[in-house]
């Protein structure tokens, strides 16, 4: 016990060490600054990236393992563990796989970036296990997914309006993260993120809060984060439908006994329903041809709309805001000059200059303004329709978008329990 507790001392205690590395430039002081001889061995990144990925791949065949081979919850609990551990507060919650993919949109636009290859991998593996296996990844391997579910003991269950309501914000978080990383403004996930300050034990103390609130809701509901935030969540959820080995409550005929529909935490158990509208088919074509009609709507509508709001939304852009900041100054003459305005013309730049750059980035903004719209607009559609959709079911069955992979469900369902006999 006591070299377990030693272990995990120097595990978290060497974590701010594994982060010392230096990821960005070191400032080139004018003043003839030395600096000092480092007195400690510095880790070397390029190993940490193969140390990170490695563990990704590790845990991520362990819970596909664990899901379709031995179809136990055990080993997924232990990997959630581990990722809650190593990723979260060991690493500190970097690299990210949610966080990844705001460095996948502004690779796409900046030829100047360079895409760390380690962040594209974690941005891609949990993509193609997706594809493979569906929610592997969520199950226990994302340290966020992981925190919410090791304290997690109630499901108490929210209405499926409600929950098809709030299911549409991961796609809006995503699209203003697209957004403002296409527009090089800043990184929303990061800046928001709410766990990562409770890994770091710091940080903004409002982010911090909303994580505590968030994980409180967890004990009770399965997973508000995953569910109703996540935007890479939103990815896997569309990947993970299309799946091509896809996990089964039981591999033996389903007997409707309804024991684990209320096991999901993620409310992804599906019961079994007859056309109980009454609806003749029809009317249900019918029904259908009117929301394809509105989905062109919706879309334009979200389109016009971002576009319309594009220059107060361009206004969290640093060149946008040091425009305003500049004309505001020269037009008053104050003597009180803000530190950005003064290094401004310390730099040298000139106000042709930046009202240039300032309209490259309204440029772009409107632009991805506009597709953020229409992407909303389009989930919006689609969730109508997906909530209208009235397809009759014959047993329990799993929706591949939602599973998170957990295998909770596996315990409560009668038929595992006389195929353990049987073996
Ligand atoms: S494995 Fe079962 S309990 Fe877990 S998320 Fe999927 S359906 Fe729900
Ligand atoms: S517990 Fe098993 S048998 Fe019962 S409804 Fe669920 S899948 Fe079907």
């Amino acid at each position: 016990m006591k070299k377990l507790l030693t272990s995990a001392g120097l595990l978290l205690g060497a974590g701010p060490l594994a982060r010392a590395v230096n990821r960005f430039p070191r400032p080139d002081f004018e003043s003839g600054y030395q600096y000092p001889e480092y007195s400690y061995a510095v880790p070397n990144e390029m190993l940490w990236d193969i140390i990170d990925v490695s563990v990704l791949l590790i845990l991520l065949g362990i819970v596909t393992w664990a899901l379709f081979k031995k179809r136990t919850r055990g080993p997924i609990l232990a990997v959630s563990v581990v990722s809650v551990g190593y990723f979260g507060f060991f690493r500190g919650g970097c690299v990210c796989s949610i966080g990844s993919i705001q460095n996948i949109a502004l690779a796409f636009v900046d030829p100047s970036y360079s895409l760390p290859i380690a962040v594209f991998l974690f941005f891609i593996i949990p993509i193609v296990f997706a594809f493979l296996f569906g929610r592997v990844f969520c199950a226990g391997v994302c340290p966020f997914g992981a925190v919410q579910d090791l304290v997690n003991v109630k499901n108490f269950r929210i209405s499926r309006a409600v929950s098809g309501a709030l299911s549409v914000i991961p796609w809006i978080y995503l699209a203003f993260a697209l957004l403002y990383a296409l527009t090089r403004t800043r990184f929303l996930i990061c800046r928001f993120d709410p766990f990562i300050g409770i890994f770091r034990l710091g940080g903004d103390i409002g982010v911090i809060s909303f994580g505590i609130v968030l994980l409180l809701m967890s004990i009770f509901t399965g997973r508000p984060f995953c569910r109703f935030l996540c935007p890479y969540g939103a990815i896997l959820n569309v990947v993970s439908r299309a799946s091509i080995f896809k996990v089964k409550i039981t591999p033996k005929p389903c007997i409707s006994c309804d024991l684990c529909h209320d096991s999901c935490p993620v409310d992804a158990i599906k019961a079994p329903y007859g056309n109980r509208t009454g609806e003749t088919p029809t009317e249900g074509v019918k029904r259908i041809v009117i929301y394809m009609a509105v989905l062109p709507v919706l879309m334009l509508a979200g389109a016009l709309i971002l576009r319309w709001s594009s220059p107060d939304l361009a206004r969290a852009n640093s060149e946008v805001r040091l425009y305003e900041m500049v004309t505001e100054y020269e037009a008053s003459f104050s003597d009180v000059m803000e530190p950005e305005v003064e290094a401004f013309y310390s730099q040298g730049r000139n106000l042709a200059e930046l009202e240039a750059s300032k309209d490259e980035v309204l440029k772009s903004f409107r632009l991805y303004s506009t597709l953020a719209g229409i992407l909303i607009g389009l989930v919006v559609g689609l969730k109508l329709l997906e909530m209208s959709l009235k397809r009759g079911r014959k047993e329990y069955e799993i929706d591949y978008g939602h599973c998170v992979g957990c295998a909770k469900c596996f315990d409560y369902c009668p038929q595992n329990k006389i195929l353990a006999k049987n073996e």
